[in-house]
C-alpha cells in the first residue's frame, strides 16, 4: 500500500480550533479579515465560500449564508439562489484546478444526517475521484489529502475569482 501523506492531520492535532466549543466557525470566518487563515475563498452579498479545514478530498469546500441560521426555511429566495450559484462557481473552479471525475454536493441537515456544525447551514461541495471510495473502504476513516490547505486555498480562490470575473465580463449567465 502507498504511504499516506496527510498534512491536515498535523493541523488537526495542533490547531486550537477544535477546542473552541460553542463558537461557530462560519460566523468567525465572516467576522475575520484574514481570509488565508480562515480559508475563506469568496464573499458574496448574502453568502460566502470557504474550504473545509478537515477535507474529505482536496478542494472540499462549503458555501454558507452570512446569516447564522440552521434551516433552508430561514432564507429567502435570493439567498437560496446565491448559495446555489456560488456552489456552481465552486464546481467550475474545482474542475479547472483539479479536474475531478465527479462531485458530491449537498446539505447535511441535523446531527442525525451527519452535520458537524448544525446551527449554521452550509452546502458541501466535494470533488470526487473514481479511486477515492475504494481507497476509503480499505483504510476505514483515513482520508488522504495530497496537498496542504494553504496551497489548495490559493489555487481554488484564484480560479474562483477568475470565474466570477468571467461571469461579469459576459453579463451574467
Ligand atoms: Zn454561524
Amino acid at each position: 500500500m502507498e504511504p499516506l501523506f496527510a498534512p491536515w492531520r498535523f493541523t488537526y492535532v495542533t490547531s486550537a480550533d477544535k477546542t473552541v466549543d460553542g463558537e461557530c466557525i462560519f460566523c468567525r470566518a465572516l467576522a475575520s479579515d484574514d481570509d488565508a487563515s480562515t480559508l475563506t475563498l469568496w464573499r458574496g452579498e448574502t453568502c460566502f465560500a470557504l474550504l473545509n479545514r478537515y477535507p474529505y478530498t482536496s478542494g472540499h469546500a462549503m458555501v454558507a449564508p452570512r446569516e447564522h441560521v440552521a434551516d433552508l426555511d430561514a432564507l429567502g429566495e435570493a439567498e437560496l439562489a446565491e448559495i446555489m450559484l456560488t456552489g456552481r462557481n465552486l464546481i467550475r473552479a474545482l474542475r479547472r484546478v483539479y479536474g475531478p471525475h465527479g462531485f458530491n454536493v449537498g446539505f447535511n441537515l441535523g446531527e442525525a444526517a451527519g452535520a458537524g456544525i448544525e446551527e449554521h447551514l452550509h452546502l458541501h461541495v466535494v470533488p470526487r475521484w473514481r479511486a477515492d471510495t475504494n481507497f476509503i473502504s480499505v483504510v476505514g476513516d483515513v482520508r488522504i489529502i495530497p496537498e496542504d490547505l494553504e496551497t489548495t486555498w490559493r489555487k481554488v480562490r484564484g480560479a474562483l475569482l477568475e470565474i466570477v470575473g468571467e461571469e461579469v465580463d459576459h453579463g451574467g449567465a
